[in-house]
């Protein structure tokens, strides 16, 4: 019996309820094809590749503040070098240019520079190891590259197929939309409005077929006898579930 009603589409159907079963029925069809498309297994990949991608870039983030911290205190390390060397020159300058000095200020003088080598050395060594610290991070920032080129590839794949698979889903939603469209311009603006006012309170659903005694939209029995008197109103009149509210489509039993 609910076949009856299906089948009746578009074969000069004149009951406004039959019609508003109709629109019922491309209603719910509309919303499973807009969940569909919501939840496209390309949509949900992308998701998931573009959270990846996003992690990649929190990690190059913080190797690159890592190695960040290293170069500059390299950077120091070179200014200190250089200002060693600088007055590691004035030293030899004065030592070289000093030859009537007393012996005693000599030794001191050659002292001071070989002591200025010294720390010299231990600087310039202290900053080999930090360009070897470097390395490691360097290697992380390269093998990172790689792993983002790859979900970039993958996502850009899952992108493109989103929008083929995007657009089947959205020609199918028109379609739908315009036979709604179609029905619904058919129905008294009354009933459509009432209609629409229950749908958006009651989920979706704002007319019900009665199935034998049941109506379909809360999937509740009603009495025998009010059943009796609803299949008994004529064609047309418009009878609300005493317990849900929708509007019962009373369909060939
Ligand atoms: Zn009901």
């Amino acid at each position: 019996m609910v076949d009856d009603a299906g089948d009746a589409g578009g074969t000069g159907v004149q009951d406004p309820l039959d019609l508003l079963i109709q629109v019922q029925d491309l209603d719910l069809e509309l919303a499973r094809l807009e969940h569909r498309r919501a939840a496209l297994p390309e949509r949900r990949e992308l998701v998931a590749a573009e959270a990846g991608l996003r992690q990649v870039d929190a990690q190059v983030a913080d190797v690159e503040d890592r190695r960040r911290v290293l170069l500059d205190r390299q950077g120091e390390m070179e200014a200190q070098v250089a200002a060693l060397s600088a007055r590691h020159r004035q030293l030899e300058d004065r030592l070289y240019g000093s030859r009537g000095s007393a012996a005693r200020d000599l030794q001191a003088l050659d002292a001071e520079i070989h002591q200025l080598a010294r720390h010299r050395a231990e600087i310039e060594e202290a900053e080999l190891a930090v360009m070897e610290e470097q390395e490691p991070l360097d290697a992380e920032l390269a093998r990172l590259a790689d792993e983002r080129a790859q979900l970039e590839t993958v996502a850009g794949s899952l992108r493109a197929a989103l929008a083929a698979s995007d657009a089947v889903a959205q020609a199918e939603i028109t379609n739908v939309e315009h036979a709604r469209g179609v029905a619904a311009a058919r129905l008294p603006t009354a009933l459509l409005d009432h209609y629409e006012v229950l749908r958006a309170r009651l989920g979706g659903v704002g007319a019900a077929r009665l199935v034998g005694n049941r109506c379909d939209g809360c999937h509740l029995e009603l009495p025998s006898a009010e059943v009796d008197r609803l299949r008994h109103q004529p064609p047309g009149t418009v009878v609300t579930c005493d317990q849900c509210g929708r509007i019962l489509v009373r369909t060939s039993a």
